[in-house]
């Protein structure tokens, strides 16, 4: 048993209630043990994998589309590019590499990293060691400084911890996790109801929600709307909200059952955009997408970046380019972890945008969406 499992069953033992969404933050976040405490998840070696691992024309494209929004802001003397989540660093050095064209960009730009992990802290200082730009890393946002800021988010919302709700017989329970006689977990509902959701739905439908993500992306939207600027959130998920849930455990790129080996198995669940939208509305952004990943990267020009990174490659280094590039935009179905067929990421992963409601459209997206 791993010993987030043996802690879990603990509590309990102890009388604690274990929500689902407690039980993930544990099992992604515990700090001795934690899914991201204590690993590198990414790459094939890993458990999944991330666009910017697949690609550097992933974090170059964002890098430029950064400096692209700073000119659209008026081009303020003083920007703050703030990633959450970010992995290994991989998108962030690629993005700092290619936004040196913009040297006034740079010249205005300070970085923020938003990281929970101390294992990807370390490599990210590694990566982004010898940079000229004055870095600085953050457990959360509430250390960034306020001021105009660029937010980006890549596989970011898909880690938070969610809550299921399941309806029965008229009303909403929140899923928690049990102990039975065998000393094996299994998912309960809490005794009482839910009673704030309003919404009806057919018996035993699951309602999944991310408070954490709506807080985040509540503040995200404050911040833009009052010092101005924008954040970019690329993510799989869905464009309206729906019932079911979408709870996925991964390890070595297979899926797992998630109660089975807390802290051993990545945890996501699919991003609720149009809740997002709502919530970023709320707090007074623009919101535009989301839209598919392919549509994006295409508009912000990947054709024209592989071919210049071709032009100066070995013909075996182009094969790979070519091989990338194709897995950042294929829109046709594939087999995904574990056999099912799954639309390519280009299609699967959805672009949102949210801005200043006086900013021009950003680069790459459509118009705004109601
Ligand atoms: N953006 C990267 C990594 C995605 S994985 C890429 O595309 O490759 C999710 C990242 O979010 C990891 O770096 C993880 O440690 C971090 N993370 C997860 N929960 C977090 C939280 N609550 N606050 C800050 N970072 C978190």
């Amino acid at each position: 048993m791993t010993p987030l499992g043996e802690h879990i069953r603990r509590l309990i033992r102890n009388g604690e209630t274990v929500s689902l969404e407690r039980f993930m933050a544990i099992a992604l976040g515990d700090p001795e043990h934690g899914y991201y405490m204590t690993r590198d998840p990414f790459g094939v070696d890993g458990d999944f994998t991330t666009a910017p691992e697949i690609s550097q024309m992933f974090g170059e494209l964002l890098g430029l589309w950064a400096a692209e929004v700073w000119a659209l802001m008026g081009s303020p003397k003083q920007i703050q590019l703030v990633e959450l989540g970010p992995g290994r660093g991989t998108l962030m050095s690629d993005a700092l590499r290619a936004l040196q064209v913009a040297g006034n960009f740079a010249k205005a730009l300070t970085v923020h990293l938003i990281e929970t992990s101390p294992v990807l802290e370390a490599q990210q200082r590694e990566i982004l060691a010898g940079s000229e730009f004055k870095i600085s890393w953050h457990q959360s946002l509430d250390t960034v400084p306020y001021g105009p800021s660029i937010f980006l988010a890549n596989e970011f919302f898909d880690a938070l911890p969610v809550r299921h709700y399941v309806f029965q017989e008229g009303a909403w329970y929140e899923k928690v996790i049990g102990l039975d006689e065998n000393d094996a977990l299994y998912y309960g509902l809490a005794d009482d109801p839910e009673t704030s959701i309003r919404a009806r739905a057919d018996e035993n439908a699951v309602l999944e929600v991310s408070g954490l993500s709506h807080r985040v992306m509540a503040e995200l939207a404050k911040r833009v709307a009052t010092d101005r600027g924008a954040a970019l959130i690329i993510d799989y998920g869905h464009v309206e909200t729906q019932f079911g849930e979408t709870l996925q455990a991964l390890k070595s790129h297979e899926p797992v059952s998630p109660l089975d080996e807390p802290g051993e198995a990545d945890l996501t669940a699919h991003v609720d955009f149009a809740a997002l939208a709502r919530t970023a509305r709320a707090m007074g952004a623009s919101v535009y997408g989301p839209q598919r990943q392919a549509d994006f990267l295409s508009k912000l020009g990947i054709f024209e970046r592989a071919n210049g990174l071709k032009r100066q490659a070995t013909p075996r280094q182009a094969i790979e380019v070519d091989r990338a590039l194709l897995r950042l935009v294929s829109t046709a179905p594939e087999r995904g972890a574990g056999g099912a067929m799954v639309p390519g990421m280009g299609a699967l992963f959805k672009v949102m945008a949210i801005t200043h409601p006086d900013m021009p459209q950003p680069p790459g997206l459509q118009s705004p969406s109601k």
